[in-house]
């Protein structure tokens, strides 16, 4: 390099000498940041540099830590005309997709060199140094050499196991609660960094390969870094969420059948509590602090967005979720931190049940304790054409009292009662001559009970 010998004989932090190897080094010079919704979001990072903008494409932004390096595609150098780039660059055409200026400002040098680039960011969002260092062919990295803007900076947690909620009815105080929808649907806890989503389920396992189409909350976060808790939903016709709709999206595997599913049941990411935001745990918070962190996100997608939450309002939630056959209602208190992976009392779930009696066409056995016994009775609908039509099985809820009685009085046949429905495996058929009374929370499409609780026996012709 020419001005090597230059720059080797002087200490230009003492010397008022023009500095280093470059025309207007050390005089501010600017750069763009652009977020590009191109098939795959990045980051354009624009230098001006010898009359055009050195450019790289970093795929998930620029680092906010020294702690993440992050990958920074070197592209071809692009005209000074483009610092004020925006738009939409129609499809079809090379990087095709939505640009938007994200930050700009003005940069100093340090070293400008073929293989690696140091400069001083002062942007209105990004301020720092960074090098810049090839790796290999196009491929750089970009690294912050400055600490976190704030030092109290962490990274993007792992593994947060959701907060439960516990049974309960509504609670006293109402105006010290806020109340949700409970939606019936898969619990899901999404990491969001670098315009990308990962979604955990609440055992840990990655979900994100199943439910394509939430993908997209990545992108719309843009370079937001946060945790996000909610349930994955899928909706019926009427808007209401069906827990069996979903079951037809779990464990499916391979991208096209996925992507298939996709298309006709779409599933809704219902997004409630905000557990981490841009370099700071938000779990500590009260809930009232962490939703309007949430709501000020706005999240709204096509298949995401943020479920209203009401102050006070349990017994009209309570009612409007039993007309609109929802399955009840979450009540969270204000003033409640996030208790990860707690059963806690700070929420209740108040659900509804449905109480139906059906006629005891069968039993199956126990296990464990009950083993040789009764351990759950095979119910029975009686249909308008007088033949009986299985509604699967209730073991919840029966007392040793209950099974004693049963098994004194049911009176085994050899054929099945049940002239349609699915019967469960290993049941053995008696006389319908007794009924119960089954509390549940709905019919699944196939017929059968969801979530059914033995309540009661009655047995004869009256309820
Ligand atoms: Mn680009």
């Amino acid at each position: 390099m020419p001005l090597d010998e230059y720059r080797r004989r002087r200490d230009f932090t003492a010397t008022p000498e023009p500095g280093a190897d470059e025309p207007g080094a050390g005089a501010a010079r600017r750069f763009v940041i652009q977020e590009h919704h191109a098939t795959s979001l990045h980051w354009d990072l624009r230098l001006e540099h010898d009359g055009a903008l050195a450019s790289w494409a970093l795929p998930r932004g620029i680092p906010p830590d020294p702690r993440q390096n992050r990958l920074a595609v070197r592209t071809e150098d692009h005209p000074l005309a483009y610092l004020d780039f925006e738009g939409e660059i129609p499809k079809g055409e090379y990087g095709g997709g939505l640009m938007e200026i994200w930050d700009a400002g003005t940069y100093e040098v340090e070293k400008f060199r073929d293989r690696e680039v140091i400069v001083v960011l002062h942007g209105e969002r990004v301020t720092g140094r960074y090098a810049l260092f090839r790796t290999d062919g196009k491929n750089w990295m970009i690294h912050r050499m400055d600490p976190p803007d704030d030092p109290g900076r962490e990274l993007l947690p792992e593994g947060i196991a959701p907060m439960l909620a516990k049974p309960g009815s509504l609670p006293r105080n109402a105006d010290d609660w806020a109340f949700e929808i409970k939606w019936d649907g898969v619990r899901l806890v999404a990491y969001v960094q670098g315009g990308r989503v990962e979604l955990r389920g609440r055992s840990g396992l990655d979900m994100t390969a199943t439910y394509p189409e939430v993908r997209g909350l990545g992108a719309a976060l843009g370079m937001v870094e946060c945790v996000l808790d909610g349930e994955v939903v899928a909706l019926d016709e009427g808007g209401v969420p069906r827990f069996e709709r979903l079951q037809q999206r779990m464990n499916v595997t391979g991208d096209a059948r996925i992507a298939r599913l996709a298309r006709t049941i779409p599933v809704r990411y219902h997004v409630f509590d905000l557990l981490f935001l841009d370099g700071r745990s938000a779990m500590s918070l009260p809930y009232r602090d962490r939703r309007r962190l949430l709501e000020a996100l706005e999240l709204d997608g096509p298949s995401w967005g943020t479920p209203a939450s009401h102050v006070g309002a349990g017994a009209e939630m309570l009612e409007f979720t039993r007309e609109h056959e929802l399955e009840g209602v979450v009540a969270k208190r204000l003033d409640s931190r996030y208790e990860a992976g707690r059963r806690s009392d700070a929420w209740v779930k108040i659900k509804h049940a449905q109480r139906v009696t059906l006629e005891i066409g069968g039993f199956t056995l126990g296990r464990d304790g009950r083993t040789g016994h009764i351990g759950a009775v095979v119910l029975g609908e009686r249909l308008a054409d007088g033949t009986l039509r299985c509604a699967g099985k209730a073991g919840s809820g029966l007392t040793s009292a209950t099974i004693d009685q049963l098994e004194a009085s049911l009176v085994r046949r050899p054929t099945s009662p049940f002239g349609s429905g699915s019967v469960p495996t290993g049941t053995t058929f008696v006389e319908p001559t007794h009924r119960a009374v089954i509390e549940f929370t709905e019919w699944t499409a196939a017929g059968t009970l969801r979530h059914p609780i033995f309540k009661a026996l009655v047995q004869g012709g009256e309820d």
